[in-house]
Formats: structure tokens, sequence, C-alpha cells
């Protein structure tokens, strides 16, 4: 019998039990593009590794279709607002990180670098989106408790009862008009907690054209979580 592990890749693969399941599944983690078995009840693990083993050029295939991550290290240009900045190391010890024209700079160590444009991004995106989300509360009279930045596996904005609203940071990595769309969208849900007509209605006295940029989260959107990946995490949970 093969190596499952050696044939699937560092990766490796993860085997979930599942009762409720009704069938043998087999798909690629989301984030980190390993493969996940599904067993239901009453199927042994030595047919589930067949069926690995009968379906490992699909596997193969849908990992290699997979976009390649782009960590964040000198010479790579990411995408800021409507700019390209490109990651340049300065000769500044302590590890700051500034915008200078279309290049960031970024001091310290280069083990750090990453980490550093990730902070940095995180905090223009925080500014970026409390700016614009006040901006479009005030026009509506809605109030904001808080705005959250962080890093959400699949949403990019969200709206509390409790008037708290949290966005996702790769929105600093997308057009302009798409991190300005997110920010009204959230706030609109202040005043209508649903995506009903009144909701659309409201939205639409903030934007002229709150379907573009749903257009475009829709069609760019996944790209977006190629940005800053620091490598596999291991797939156990
Ligand atoms: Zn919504």
């Amino acid at each position: 019998m093969n190596d499952f592990s050696a044939d699937l890749g560092p990766l490796g693969l993860k085997i979930v039990r599942n009762a409720r399941s009704r069938r043998l599944r087999l798909r690629l983690d989301r984030r980190e593009g390993y493969p996940v078995l599904t067993l239901p009840r009453g199927v042994s693990e030595r047919t589930g590794l067949a069926f690995v083993q009968e379906n490992l050029a699909w596997i193969r295939e849908r990992q290699a279709a997979r976009p390649t991550p782009i960590p964040f290290a000198p010479g790579t240009t990411i995408p800021v607002g409507d700019h390209d900045l490109l990651i340049t190391r300065s000769a500044d010890r302590r590890g700051t990180t500034r915008q200078v024209g279309d290049t960031l700079l970024v001091g310290g160590e280069i083990a750090h670098i990453n980490r550093r444009v990730s902070d940095w991004l995180r905090a223009e995106a925080r500014r970026q989106l409390t700016s614009r989300a006040h901006h479009h509360a005030d026009r509506i009279g809605a109030r904001i408790a808080r705005v959250r930045v962080a890093d959400q596996q699949s949403r990019w904005g969200s709206c509390s009862g409790r008037g708290v609203l949290s966005f996702n940071w790769r929105l600093i990595l997308a057009p302009s008009y798409v991190l300005d769309y997110v920010a009204a969208h959230e706030v609109a849900h202040l005043q209508e907690m649903n995506h009903g007509p009144r909701f659309h209605a409201v939205l639409a006295t903030l934007l002229e054209d709150p379907r573009r940029g749903d257009q475009w989260l829709t069609r760019h959107g996944p790209e977006l979580r190629r940005y800053g990946v620091t490598g596999a995490a291991s797939p156990s949970s």
C-alpha cells in the first residue's frame, strides 16, 4: 500500500468522522489547501483511504488550481487602495514602516517584514474604514459604537445589534470604492438589520452604485486572501 501522506504532499490528510454524514466526502481545506476526508458512521478508515487513493489526481488538480500565496516580502508589489506599493527594506534598524510615494519602506530584521507590513496594512485599513464609516453614518444620522478591524475568514464586514461595525483588514488591498462600499453597507445595517428593500433604499442614499463594489468582491475577493500568507498551519482541529 502507498504512503498517503507522502502522496498528498507536505500538508497531509485530515480525517473527520461525521455521524450525520451519509457518504464519503473529499474536499480541500479552504484556507490551507490540505485534503479533508469525511467518514460517515460505519465506514472504515481503510475504505476511506482507498477512496482518497482513487481521487489523488482530483486532489492534485484542485491543489494546483489554488492561487499561489503572496507573502509580504521586499520586492513584492501590493495593491493598497488605488495604488501599487513596492515593499522595500529600509536601513532603519528600529523597524518602522512608512510609505514614501509608491514605496513602502520597512525597517528592522528581515524575519519580521511580513508581520510589519501586515501591521501597517491593518492600521491603514482601520484608519480608512473608520473615516468612511463615520462619513456615511453622519449622512443618515446613525451612531457607530465602535469600529473593529479583524482577520475574518469569510466575511468582509458585519454589524452588531449594539452598533459595533467589524471589517476585514484585507479590504485595504481592494480598490477604494470597494472598501467604501463595505463601509456604507455595514452603516446601512445600523438602520436596517436585514437585506430587504428598506436596507437597499438606505444604501442607495449613501452610494451612487452599490452593486459595483459588491460585484468586485464576488469576482476578486478570494484573491485578496492570498496576501501575507506566512505558511501552512497544522491541519489539526
Ligand atoms: Zn449585509
